[in-house]
């Protein structure tokens, strides 16, 4: 029978047999000590068995194994094995590409991503990763507690779902077909079903850029719910999601974020911090000497300096920017031609967009119209304002982004297990 690496603290002085990859080796001296690995953890194994020895020379790390042994406990108190006895269930014969053992990754992103089906397994994207899985099951949490029904988007639609360029396109069967840049309509359709709805979503964005922090295949968590006063209920059920997650993952995920050296994110009492974009423009003129004139949208570097003044400010990492002079069709605007909509900075980054959006059929067809657009490409969308939609909006925060802030990760690519960007098509270089 097989028992776990957890549980050997419980088996002192017992036989145990533990099946796991192995990883590492060492020898000191006459003694020999392996490391292995199953699904609930590492633990250490020691013989002086001359014959053991000799078959542990032949095994190489990420070999298979089927090891017996004596539970004991080190002069430091953990757990160990004293070995009786190794089966290899698969040999490995060659060394990786990519060394699995040392702390840090020594090799270059580039190395990493065209072998990242094995260094995936290095203990770095191990924690990354089971980051990222406490950061989605605490999101569904929240949300659910929320009362918020789950949805999916289709993936493959017949035109865009928001218009404008960066728009990939696919041949289908004998037609013409775009992948979604986002679930911004859909999730629209759910709030005339459920009121309250969230998905994880995945987008795709054909635009050439080669940032940090932008690919063409991501991840949104997306939010949308009904009968909102205004954007500040929006802000607030986004505040609170986020102190969940960080709060929850902060618990559960301590070790991983201990070794990744992850910095935790400041977050203030109440609804994080947020200025207008005006108000913006204003500290950026003011106190950084920008020159905001004639502005419609942030720059990176303002985003950037805005983070900064949140820090100083405001003791917060994140902070909201609202009523941006752009937007998309199916942002709201009030009379005075004043548009609810709003992004969320952290650490030098937007992280998430979101707003209210119109709830008339007759406003949202002119803006359809407005932008140039065929209302008839949107029909299906603009029936459910034609049968009763309440005041809504929502946001969508781009997941990826959320795991490299919380990890303290630099570069987006470090967390998504098969990247897609303008080079490479899931982590595979094509130019
Ligand atoms: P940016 O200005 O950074 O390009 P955006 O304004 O195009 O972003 P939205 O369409 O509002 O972004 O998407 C919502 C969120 O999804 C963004 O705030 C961001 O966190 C994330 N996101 C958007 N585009 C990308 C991308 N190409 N790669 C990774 N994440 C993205």
């Amino acid at each position: 029978m097989r028992n776990l690496i957890s549980e050997i603290k419980t088996k002192l002085d017992q036989s145990v047999t533990i099946k796991g990859r192995l990883i590492s080796k060492r020898e000191l001296g006459s003694i020999s000590f392996l490391e292995i690995q199953d699904f609930t953890g590492i633990c250490q194994f020691v013989t002086e068995d001359k014959s053991l020895i000799s078959l542990i020379e032949s095994i190489h790390p990420q070999s298979i194994l089927e090891v017996e042994g004596k539970a004991v406990s080190d002069p430091k108190g953990n757990p160990e094995i004293h070995l009786e006895s190794i089966n290899v269930i698969n040999a490995v014969k060659e060394t990786p590409g990519i060394d699995l053992q040392s702390k840090e990754p020594k090799e270059k992103l580039e190395t990493i991503l065209s072998h990242r089906a094995i260094s995936l397994r290095h203990p770095k994207y191990q924690d990354i990763f089971k980051v990222e899985a406490a950061i989605i099951q605490s999101y569904r949490e929240f949300m659910t507690d929320f009362g918020a029904t789950e949805f999916f988007s289709p993936l493959i639609l017949a035109s865009s779902s928001e218009g404008g360029a960066e728009i990939f396109e696919l041949e289908y069967f004998d037609s013409k077909a775009t992948l979604a840049q986002s679930a911004q309509l859909y999730k629209q359709i759910m709030v005339g079903v459920y009121e309250r709805v969230f998905g994880l979503s995945k987008c795709f964005r054909a635009e050439n850029s080669n940032t940090r922090r932008h690919v063409t295949e991501a991840t949104q968590l997306e939010f949308e719910m009904g009968f909102i006063e205004s954007i500040d209920d929006i802000l607030e059920v986004e505040t609170n999601a986020i102190k969940y997650i960080l709060e929850k993952v902060y618990s559960k995920c301590e070790k991983e974020l201990d070794r990744l050296k992850a910095r935790r994110l400041m977050v203030p009492e109440g609804t994080f911090p947020k200025l207008t974009f005006d108000e913006a423009c204003g500290i950026l003129d003011e106190k950084f000497k920008i020159d905001t004139e004639g502005w419609d949208d942030l720059t990176t570097e303002s985003e950037r300096l805005l983070c900064e003044y949140a820090r100083e400010e405001f003791n917060s990492d994140f902070i909201f920017v609202t009523n941006f002079k752009k937007a998309a069709f199916y942002a709201y605007r009030d009379k005075e031609g004043m548009i609810h909509n709003v992004d969320l900075l952290c650490k030098e980054m937007e992280i998430s967009s979101g707003g209210r959006r119109f709830d008339s059929y007759d406003d949202l067809k002119m803006s359809i119209v407005a932008e140039g657009m065929d209302p008839q490409d949107f029909s299906e969308y603009l029936s459910i304002f034609k049968f009763g939609m309440p005041p809504h909006g929502g946001f969508g925060i781009g997941f990826e982004r959320l795991v490299m802030l919380i990890t303290g990760q630099d570069n987006i690519r470090e967390c998504i297990l098969f990247p897609s960007d303008p080079k490479r098509i899931a982590s595979q270089n094509i130019k």
